[in-house]
């Protein structure tokens, strides 16, 4: 009998070690890409799209972590955002200009993050959290001085394991006319998930045996309002089970992050290498 006990422990233990795959779905730029409010029907398709963006997490129950580009917030998105954390999902930034720290200097940058800090304090959840925009965290001069700056304001940097670069498919949507764009998400639907499944095998490749936790970058824009359900349910009927970003932070999987002249990126995997400046933020 006692045998039969130890030989299950076992088997769950290892079923748990092996098996247990984790992920904390994090969205940029908030509140919505590429979105208007300047007319009453763009105001409706912005307020939709959002809604199908939040109602995807809602109806699935699945916590989620949003960075607030603080200069893009129009007129009547305010609403969206307080939507977002009403629902229980955490809010961080994602600076008020949306520069790239690779290519300037750190006062610069660090004042762009001041001037966010004022306007999103009232959303901030906590721990507070920051995501770099096009994961630049500088070179070997502004690094250490962005990074000190954030220490002692309270951030907790949020690194990304998996990168679903959606703005590329979402570019291809903007390509379409007006009118064809629903059908034509769900033609993009196919390779899109096929896509974001290569990207998570690859990093789960990349962290071996450990057990590690996932974060997966993804955007508020049109693509993701139409397939984050699907993105959702893929890694559901996979095995996954989604966790806070907090929870990820415990023991995340190896991270990413755009290269520097210092350095270049690792392209040993034999992938596309990445290509951040090609973000599509207007
Ligand atoms: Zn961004």
């Amino acid at each position: 009998m006692k045998k039969i006990i130890y030989l299950s422990l076992f088997l769950i233990s290892c079923s748990s070690f092996g098996q247990t795959r984790e992920i904390a779905i994090t969205i940029d730029d908030l509140p919505l890409v590429a979105s208007k409010m300047d007319t009453p029907g763009n105001q409706q398709r912005s307020t939709e799209r959002f809604n199908r963006l939040l109602n995807a997490l809602i109806d699935n129950q699945v916590p989620a972590t949003g960075f607030v580009i603080a200069g893009a917030i129009a007129n009547g998105q305010w609403a969206f955002l307080e939507q977002f954390r009403n629902a229980g999902f955490a809010i961080g930034s994602h600076t008020y200009s949306h520069f790239n720290l690779n290519r300037m200097s750190a006062e610069k940058y660090i004042a762009d993050i001041e001037r966010a800090d004022k306007v999103l304090t009232p959303l901030f959840t906590q721990p507070k959290y920051f995501r770099y925009p096009y994961l630049a965290e500088g070179n070997k001069t502004t690094k250490p001085l962005v990074q000190e700056y954030l220490n002692q304001h309270n951030y907790v940097v949020a690194p990304v394991t998996i990168d679903s670069k959606d703005f590329q498919f979402n570019e291809q949507l903007y390509k379409v006319p007006f009118r064809s764009r629903e059908n034509y998400v769900y033609k993009l639907k196919p390779a899109y998930l096929a896509y974001i499944w290569k990207q998570t095998l690859k990093a789960e490749k990349k962290a071996g045996d450990q057990p590690v936790k996932q974060i997966l970058l993804i955007h508020a824009n049109l693509l993701n309002s139409y397939l984050l359900d699907d993105i959702i349910k893929m890694y559901k009927n996979n095995g996954y089970t989604f966790i806070t970003l907090t929870e990820a932070l415990k023991n995340p999987a190896p991270t990413l992050n755009a290269p520097t002249k210092e350095t270049p990126v690792d392209d040993t995997d034999g992938d596309d290498s990445i290509e951040y400046d090609e973000f599509a933020f207007i």
